[in-house]
């Protein structure tokens, strides 16, 4: 038994290893209420997520591995992930920006997903813990990394806040015109990450649009109300009432995998969303300052991959809820633009904040 496990169980020596030449391990941050998060700086991923549950139990709410060996090793490579430079996807993975054309990575299908094989997920991000319960990541991409133009300086800041929040706050800044559409990938399941299905999990999102997509998940352009269809979240509903309805968006993409248009109210942060588990009434309370979010139901998970204390995770265990632009904006110059300009700074903010259901 290692003495240096943290709550969930984890081993910071089980993440330390030199990736890339860079020094890769695991960061725990805590709250004063009990709270905890680990965060590794192996493409900024959060390994696990302590919020308190009955009896003040803590559960763990995200799926991930319990060594740097199972991310290196996995089929799934996005779990709880920073996701950059361009979160989701650009169709055919091109796109020109005053009038040069660009060529990405098609590592989906077509198109280019996530930003690439080599995006954000997957490089080391240089880390600092400035207090118990903040964790400061940066990284620079360099002109031409995974064949985006201009040097892009991020920064993520991961802060645990005593009203068990995890808000994750974004800033980037280039030296030429660019894309830039970062979020985060985590994969969260209420019941406690391995319980068999998130179709139970019942959720609000206040999103009366979406935009629908072709065969390969890219947006045709349309922004379709969701009223009188299985994508209409804007009242509380179970995310299986309807996932397996005879209904075309759903069945291109084996079940809700769709950018929601966000009915946003002001400009900045706001609550837009909450879901809960019926089970556990662990609730998460979604924020953004994003046009919009992908709902993904774990459409995709197939029991293959074997997680934390040995658990396989089964199709549609988890769900995200990604913050983002709208998939392929630099192709679809109504939707808005995600063109970064040097002397600009980009911003997000996403928090997850975590109570019970009344
Ligand atoms: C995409 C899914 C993809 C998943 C990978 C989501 O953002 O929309 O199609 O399978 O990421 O984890």
């Amino acid at each position: 038994m290692k003495n240096d496990r943290n709550n969930a169980g984890l081993s910071k020596s089980d993440f330390d290893k030199i990736i890339d030449g860079k020094a890769v391990s695991l960061f725990t941050l805590e709250n004063d209420k009990g709270a905890e998060v680990s965060i590794t700086n192996y493409g900024g991923k959060v390994v696990s997520l302590l919020v308190p549950g009955k009896d003040n139990q803590m559960v763990d709410v995200v799926t991930g591995y319990d060594s740097i060996g199972g991310y290196l090793n996995s089929g799934e490579i996005y779990f709880g992930a920073a996701i950059g430079r361009y979160g989701n996807r650009i169709a055919k993975g091109e796109f020109s920006i005053d009038g040069v054309d660009y060529k990405l990575e098609q590592n989906n299908g077509p198109n280019s997903l996530h930003g690439g094989s080599g995006g954000f997920h997957a490089v080391v991000w240089d880390a600092k813990q400035t207090h118990k319960s903040t964790l400061e990541l940066t990284y620079l991409s360099e002109d031409m990394e995974e064949g985006f133009p201009g040097n892009l300086n991020v920064k993520i800041v991961y802060k645990l806040n005593n009203d068990n929040q995890l808000v994750i706050d974004y800033f980037a800044t280039t030296d030429k015109k660019t894309l830039c559409n970062l979020t985060n990938h985590t994969y969260f399941n209420l019941s406690g990450e391995g319980a068999e299905t998130i179709l139970d999990h019942v959720l609000k999102l206040d999103a009366s649009h979406y935009t629908p997509t072709d065969d390969t998940a890219i947006p045709t352009g349309e922004i379709k109300e969701v009223k009188g269809t299985p994508m209409d979240f804007t009242n509380e509903k179970s995310i299986g009432s309807q996932i397996d309805e005879d209904f075309i968006d759903l069945k291109l993409g084996n079940g809700y995998d769709h950018n929601f248009v966000l009915d946003k109210k002001k400009k900045g942060v706001e609550k837009l969303g909450y879901i809960f588990s019926p089970l556990t009434n662990i609730q998460m309370d979604f924020y953004s300052d994003q046009p919009g979010v992908q709902l993904y139901t774990g459409n995709f998970m197939d029991g293959s991959q074997i997680g934390k204390k040995g658990k396989a995770y089964l199709r549609r265990s988890a769900f995200c809820l990604e913050a983002q632009y709208f998939p392929d904006s630099p192709n679809n110059p109504e939707f808005p633009s995600t063109i970064l300009e040097p002397g600009e700074e980009y911003r997000q903010t996403t928090i997850y904040g975590f109570s019970f259901h009344e």
